[in-house]
């Protein structure tokens, strides 16, 4: 099956070697390469999906976002760029040309469009949930009944993750949707930081809350992670 991403489609469902959707008439082969094969998340400001290289068969992750929103569309391909020029494990990497623009045949809705590598491992919030996966990396003895995990283990997952955040605030983007969902634990045992390309930008923070904003987000981080302790 190979997915509409036209918002307005009420029929997104395609056969998978359609090339142009059998309900609104928009294009299925996005720029060329990709087609969308599953709907991961939905809200109002975009959608995230997976979506296959036809060339390689290769899974990537695609995120849209719909606003007319000028600082958020910038943000979302500022985020584009600073992935592009950055090769770490932590953070998916993204193609030169992996940030477009793609209008569906009603060109109603412009959609901007960023494809990321997608990094396989289990975010936390689901880990923290299966107690089987507790106990398998920490005996019991080594976890209460609120699932509270290893000390140390929390302090190097602080560390990994205030590492991968240096790299990006080197390049001046904020995160800002630092959370135990948006982290993942590949099956080496790294972390990795995702949920990129969705802007949240609070128009609310003052200036000099930006300007320290790497202690800001260490202490959200630290507050999100805090109940592992
Ligand atoms: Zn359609």
């Amino acid at each position: 099956m190979t997915l509409c991403i036209n918002p307005n489609c009420t029929k997104p469902e395609n056969k998978q070697d359609n090339r142009f959707c059998a309900n609104c008439g928009s294009e299925l082969l996005l720029a060329g390469r990709y087609r969308v094969i599953k709907q991961i998340k939905s809200d109002n400001s975009g959608c995230e999906y997976e979506v296959e290289e036809i060339s390689n068969n290769n899974i990537k992750n695609l995120q849209t976002l719909i606003s007319n929103d000028s600082q958020e569309i910038e943000y979302f391909h500022q985020t584009a760029e600073v992935l592009k020029q950055l090769n770490h494990p932590g953070l998916p990497k993204v193609e030169i040309d992996g940030c477009f623009v793609y209008f569906p045949r009603d060109k109603t809705v412009p959609l901007h469009c960023l494809i990321m590598e997608k990094l396989d491992g289990l975010s936390l919030d689901k880990y923290l949930l299966d107690e089987s996966l507790l106990n398998e990396t920490y005996p019991p003895e080594n976890h209460s009944k609120n699932k509270n995990i290893d000390e140390n283990l929390a302090v190097n997952w602080l560390q990994q993750i205030t590492e991968i955040l240096q790299q990006i605030h080197n390049q001046n983007l904020l995160h800002l949707q630092i959370q135990p969902a948006n982290i993942l634990l590949k099956q080496n045992g790294n972390l990795a930081l995702i949920g990129f390309g969705k802007p949240r930008i609070n128009k609310q923070i003052p200036l000099l809350l930006l300007i320290f904003h790497p202690n800001k987000l260490i202490i959200t981080l630290y507050r999100n992670l805090i109940f592992l302790l």
